[in-house]
């Protein structure tokens, strides 16, 4: 078997971390239509993804003298998509990309055989998809067609939505796929592709991001708009919940409602953490929501400290705008090493002990004598903050207070991000005084579910009524019940 149809041996995320205390985005997705080598593109634009999943990544094209073409492989982008030999079995002005960590609920390294774009062959020619998100009631529907005689051969929600276009009676790919899509629940962002179409869909209540871009002559759709950015397209507007756009290079966007219309919710941790601080959701700056969330930050859990440090990279925003609204000075406690990820491909067992020290240390010189302030996204099992804080009161921090961008992670999301099971995570067992004593620090606070909703836009907080966001990592209310979960034995919170 070449390296290609390998998983990695050691995946490392893109922090460097492989310790699963950070929630994980499982995919990145995009797609091009009307430009020669799309395939390049999508390529490029994967890349600028590449923090959405890491694991492996596939591209399909299509080019009328060839038809459809597709190369899945392990690992990163830059290793494999950038190879001349690869790219030209990529031809044509139409094609899609994913990349991926594995899914919900999957146990170790993905098969080749789950990673996406997939391909099915219909009697009106074929179509290929690719989707980020989780299909709430995949396991159901999958059941129900495999008594009906189909014979799946991944384990990916994608393939559930194939097999649901097969079934269907319409006459055309995008119809088919309206079909599909209305059988399935939960939160997906999809691209697919057919001969002549790129077809992009957000569900109805747009949990997972999806926008549309402009350049020259062709169009993209892509997670993020960071993505646009690198290729040099010019940002349009994102996809509205419960949307279907249809793409040709011929006649522009079409746009269709496939779906019963539904308040928004989308997932507020993607102003957290998962998207790149570059990217604009919903017309404001990652960066700057960010930044807020520090500002709120500070206003609800102020403390007497000399510094504020973030945790590098993702608590960099939310340091500075804690800092500039306390008045305390920011400083790089800690510097990350940005080469982690590819100089330990297989790390002995001696150096894998070392753990966080690998990726993070400290900047003894500026901790020495200081009390020190830390600021991080999130806290998922507490494991790298226990870490954290023993480096930095061994360089000699008088005191270590943990601040929090995020509120207390104390729910799975079943929504296309990995997260530990319920148990596992630090907040789901304890009470934040608790989460303090057992992490062993002089002071840790979270923000607030209404300060983050301030942060984003929502100058009054949280409706609780008619909550603006998805937000059920913090809070426990799914906004779509996680069918397959619940037959699996997890318990929603109880009603109030
Ligand atoms: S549960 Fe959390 S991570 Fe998942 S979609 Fe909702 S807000 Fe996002």
């Amino acid at each position: 078997m070449s390296d290609a149809h390998m998983p990695p041996a050691h995946p490392f995320d893109y922090d460097g971390s492989s310790d699963g205390d950070k929630l994980r985005e499982e995919c990145g997705i995009f797609g091009v239509v009307g430009l020669s080598d799309a395939a390049n593109f999508v390529a490029l634009g994967l890349h600028a993804l590449q923090h959405r999943g890491q694991e492996a990544g596939g591209i399909v094209s299509y080019q009328p003298d060839q038809g459809f073409n597709s190369a899945r492989r392990f690992g990163y982008v830059r290793d494999n998509f950038t190879k001349q030999s690869l790219m030209e079995t990529l031809p044509g002005q139409l094609a899609i990309g994913h990349v991926r960590y594995s899914t919900a609920g999957s146990k170790g390294p993905t098969a080749i055989r789950d990673v996406q774009p997939f391909f099915g062959e219909f009697s009106m020619g074929g179509a290929a998809i690719a989707h980020n998100g989780n299909i709430t009631n995949a396991d159901a529907l999958r059941r129900e067609m495999i008594d009906r005689g189909s014979i799946f051969q991944s384990s990916s929600d994608s393939e559930c939505i194939i097999h649901l276009m097969a079934r269907s009676l319409q006459r055309d790919i995008p119809a088919r796929m309206e079909d599909a899509l209305r059988r399935v629940e939960g939160a997906f962002s999809v691209v697919a592709m057919t001969r002549t179409k790129l077809i992009g869909v957000r569900d109805p209540l747009g949990v997972r991001p999806l926008v549309l871009g402009r350049i020259g002559d062709g169009w993209c759709l892509s997670s993020e708009t960071c993505a646009l950015d690198i290729i040099g397209a010019e940002y349009v507007r994102e996809i509205e919940p419960g949307e279907m756009v249809v793409i040709t290079a011929e006649k522009g966007v079409e746009s269709h409602h496939p779906f019963r219309p539904a308040r928004p919710r989308f997932c507020i941790f993607e102003h957290v953490y998962f998207s790149r601080p570059d990217s604009i959701i919903g017309g404001r700056s990652v960066y700057e929501t960010r930044r807020q969330i520090g500002v709120e930050l500070a206003r609800e859990a102020a403390v007497d400290a000399d510094l504020v440090c973030p945790v590098p990279d993702s608590g960099t925003p939310a340091a500075i705008g804690f800092a500039h609204e306390s008045g305390i000075p920011y400083g790089m406690g800690i510097v990350r090493n940005q080469y982690m990820g590819r100089t330990f491909i297989e790390p002995t067992e001696q150096i894998r002990n070392m753990g966080v020290r690998l990726k993070l240390n400290v900047n003894r010189a500026l901790i020495r004598g200081k009390k020190v302030i830390l600021v991080d996204d999130s806290v998922v099992r507490g494991t790298t903050s226990r870490k954290i804080k023993e480096m930095i009161l061994d360089a000699g921090a008088k005191e270590v207070h943990f601040r929090i961008a995020s509120p207390p992670t104390a729910w799975p999301c079943f929504y296309g991000v990995d997260t530990p099971q319920r148990e596992k995570l630090l907040a789901a067992t304890m009470s934040e005084d608790e989460m303090c004593a057992h992490l062993g620090v002089d002071s840790l606070r979270f923000i607030s579910l209404d300060g983050l909703y301030r942060a984003v836009g929502e100058a009054g907080g949280r409706d609780p009524d008619q909550p603006q966001y998805c937000d059920a990592c913090f809070s426990g209310e799914y906004p779509v019940e996680p069918a397959d979960m619940i037959e699996k034995g997890f318990q929603m919170k109880a009603a109030e």
